[in-house]
């Protein structure tokens, strides 16, 4: 078989590059996945009770950018989502990301108005604070008292139990990405653009791929067939350090177990995801049926369970940024560099970057342009 591209992973990365290559140069892909489907870990299907499900966890697409959500919207129409989560805490649900709602629900009215005020008066209203910020600005008062509570209460167990790792030592973005919002907006996400795609991720991906130069292998390694595909240039979008046969030793990965529970009630909570940070070994529960707005009899979720990564026995579904790990990563990057004229590494595998999907999808269009269009 001769291919112009083997494209490694038929993730949103591989599956975004296959189809620029395919359809704006003309060239021919074979893109090749070790699971038995296309999607990667954005794969969603119909359980046995026929209820749609994000086989790998929930997932939810919003971005900023606006050439991402004009690309996809080529090959997906949008079912309206924005995306809310409550958390656990002293027994009652409340908002998260923690705003002036989780304020008043858990504090006496007054006391909250004081807190209220006092935080707009330091930090401004509608603004979004890191938890790690508030807590090294605040050394004594109120707001120290206040800024302690939701560390303990919503920040601490939950990343002990998703990361095995305090806050503090993870790289600072990993909890500002749930910031401590000033305001009464209830969403997970404020992006411009948000929502679901209409018939899931899957069918999405299916109309990307949906191409006669592209040609997909699934069920494979690539290592069992780089040596007898020809090709002119890889995209690899597996884990780097599997690639450089682990050179320079392993780089960490968090891995997940998920439980699927399927319930006869029409609902078995109120919001799409409820996060248990102080109690239980998992740390979150979505619920499909929310996500999809699918009308069914009974419904599933997905109790999230973290694990830890072992090689060849469960999956690496998250780099671990930290700064200890940055060094390694590098030294794998430069051996990526040396092979630039024969592979390009994307994904959040490839790049060892925690990317949400429409950073990957941004990655990929960007790469395409870059590197690819030059090839
Ligand atoms: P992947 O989707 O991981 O695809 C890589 C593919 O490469 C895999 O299918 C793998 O099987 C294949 N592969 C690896 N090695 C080989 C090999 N040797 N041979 C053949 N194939 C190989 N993002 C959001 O925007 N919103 C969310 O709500 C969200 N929720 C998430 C929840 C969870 C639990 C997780 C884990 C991720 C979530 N994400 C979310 C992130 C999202 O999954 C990623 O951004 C996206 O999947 C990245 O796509 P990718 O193509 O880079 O990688
Ligand atoms: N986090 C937390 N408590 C919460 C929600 C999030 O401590 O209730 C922290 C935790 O460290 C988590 C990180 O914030 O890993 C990012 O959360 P996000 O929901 O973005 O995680 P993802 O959906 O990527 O797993």
């Amino acid at each position: 078989m001769k291919m112009d591209w083997l494209i490694v992973g038929a993730g949103f990365t591989g599956c975004v590059l296959a189809e620029r290559i395919a359809t704006q140069l003309n060239q021919k892909v074979l893109l090749v996945d070790q699971r038995n489907h296309i999607g990667g870990n954005s794969y969603d299907t119909y359980d046995e009770k026929g209820i749609l499900i994000h086989q790998y966890g929930p997932h939810i697409f919003h971005t900023n950018a606006q050439h991402v959500w004009d690309y996809l919207s080529q090959f997906t129409t949008w079912r309206y989502y924005h995306h809310r989560v409550l958390a656990v805490v002293d027994g009652k649900q409340v908002p998260v990301p923690f705003n002036f709602n989780s304020l008043y629900a858990l504090f006496p009215t007054k006391y909250a108005d004081k807190l209220a005020k006092k935080l707009i008066a330091k930090y401004g209203m509608d603004v979004k604070v890191p938890i790690l910020n508030i807590r090294e600005s605040e050394k004594n008062g109120d707001l120290k008292f206040l800024a302690d509570f939701i560390y303990e209460k919503v920040f601490h167990h939950y990343t002990q139990k998703q990361w095995g790792l305090k806050p503090d030592e993870l790289g600072a973005s990993v909890t500002a990405r749930v910031p401590i919002y000033l305001s009464h907006d209830d969403r997970y996400f404020q992006d411009p653009y948000q929502g679901m795609p209409q018939h899931g991720y899957t069918a999405l991906i299916n109309r990307l791929l949906a191409h006669p130069n592209i040609k997909i292998l699934l069920n494979t390694q690539y290592q069992e067939i780089a040596d007898v595909i020809k090709y002119k240039k890889m995209v690899y979008t597996g884990p780097i350090d599997e690639f450089f046969d682990y050179m320079h030793g392993d780089l960490p990965y968090r891995s997940l177990h998920f439980n699927f529970v399927h319930t006869e009630q029409e609902h078995h909570q109120s919001v799409a995801t409820v996060n248990y940070p102080n109690d239980f070994d998992f740390t979150r529960i979505t619920e499909f049926k929310h996500l999809t707005g699918q009308k069914a009899y009974g419904s599933t979720y997905a109790v999230e369970y973290p694990r830890v990564y072992l090689k060849g026995e469960n999956t690496p579904y998250y780099p671990i940024p930290r700064e200890e790990h940055k060094a390694l990563s590098h030294q794998y990057k430069l051996e990526s560099e040396k092979m630039k004229d024969k592979v390009i590494f994307a994904g959040r595998l490839g790049d060892y970057q925690y990317y949400n999907m429409d950073q990957a999808v941004a990655r990929a269009l960007h790469l395409f342009e870059k590197e690819v269009v030059k090839t």
